[in-house]
């Protein structure tokens, strides 16, 4: 069977500017780490633009948030939605291609075209709520294609693992009347942007696995071990949806958990055992956070790895 890799050079597009961590450099160490000869057998996919993007983005965003991310950007300008969040020229074009990208993966994984996928896209999206963008992201992509996915045939339970070092208040926001949707997330705490408690539980459907600044992979396993495997086992998906943030590793500079790529791979692993005894091994990975460069381009590398052998 097949991992598949989704990539676009549009989505360099969206230009964050000068300094800021979520930039383009991420995915160009991404994909040289990907040139080596082990990730020949990945079957590398440029997306197109869906013709029903905008239809899939509206299962989880309202019109008027819809309309501020689309609207149009002068060449020159910068539109800050946040502090930390902006849109340049390309930035509709950009998230709408990873929107496309990332239910195309949905479609080729459900039909059993491909074991797995990895999305390789930008911006990311778990901070993204349905009426705000926010945190780097302009829409929430793993929630549209969660929501898209439920609408498949034979698909009607799906679980996101959201390891990213950061709460994905977006995904929780979609999902939190919803006992379809599994969502359980680690994060460090404090840290942006500040839910995610374990009383956050949703219709039972959420769990919330806070991390402590300076934790170790040891205790992040343990955590995985004794909290979110044994639910998301329990919760037996027809899919499971991977945030696929990085910026857990120790040498991250938004954050001061200190995973490193072992770490990835073991988690990795863990989920696609999972998966193989309740989904057929139906994985789609979505890249969230991440910023040092090169424990970027090596997280990703190991957490692929194991998808190509599973
Ligand atoms: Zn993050």
């Amino acid at each position: 069977m097949t991992t598949l890799y989704y990539y676009h050079k549009d989505f360099l597009l969206h230009d964050t500017g000068l300094g800021h961590p979520e930039n383009q450099d991420r995915l160009s160490h991404i994909n040289a780490a990907l040139d080596r000869v082990e990730f020949k057998p990945l079957k590398r996919i440029t997306p197109v633009l869906r013709q029903d993007v905008l239809g899939l983005i509206r299962l989880v965003h309202t019109q008027a948030m819809m309309d501020k991310v689309l609207q149009k950007v002068a060449k020159e300008h910068y539109i800050p939605l946040d502090p930390d969040t902006l849109l340049s020229e390309g930035s509709a074009h950009a998230v709408q291609l990873a929107v496309s990208a990332v239910c195309d993966a949905v479609d080729k994984v459900n039909d059993k075209q491909a074991n797995n996928a990895f999305c390789a896209v930008r911006p990311p999206g778990h901070h993204a709520e349905p009426d705000q963008s926010m945190g780097f992201c302009l829409f929430n992509i793993i929630s549209i294609a969660a929501s898209y996915a439920l609408k498949l045939p034979h698909i009607k339970r799906i679980a996101i693992i959201d390891f990213d070092v950061h709460h994905g208040n977006g995904t929780q926001a979609a999902f939190a009347n919803n006992a379809d949707v599994f969502y359980a997330s680690s994060h460090e705490m404090p840290n942006y942007p500040g839910t995610g408690y374990p009383s956050e539980t949703g219709v039972g459907n959420i769990v919330n696995v806070p991390l402590v600044s300076g934790e170790t992979g040891k205790q992040f396993r343990e955590k995985y071990r004794q909290q979110i495997l044994p639910a998301l086992k329990q919760f037996n998906p027809d899919l499971i949806l991977l945030s696929a943030g990085f910026d857990a590793h120790k040498d991250d500079p938004l954050a001061s958990i200190q995973l490193d790529a072992e770490d990835y791979l073991w988690l990795t692993q863990e989920i696609v055992d999972i998966a193989n005894r309740c989904c057929e091994g139906k994985i789609i990975s979505v890249l969230e956070g991440g910023y040092n460069l090169y424990a970027l381009a090596e997280s990703v590398s190991a957490h692929i790895a194991v998808l190509m052998k599973s």
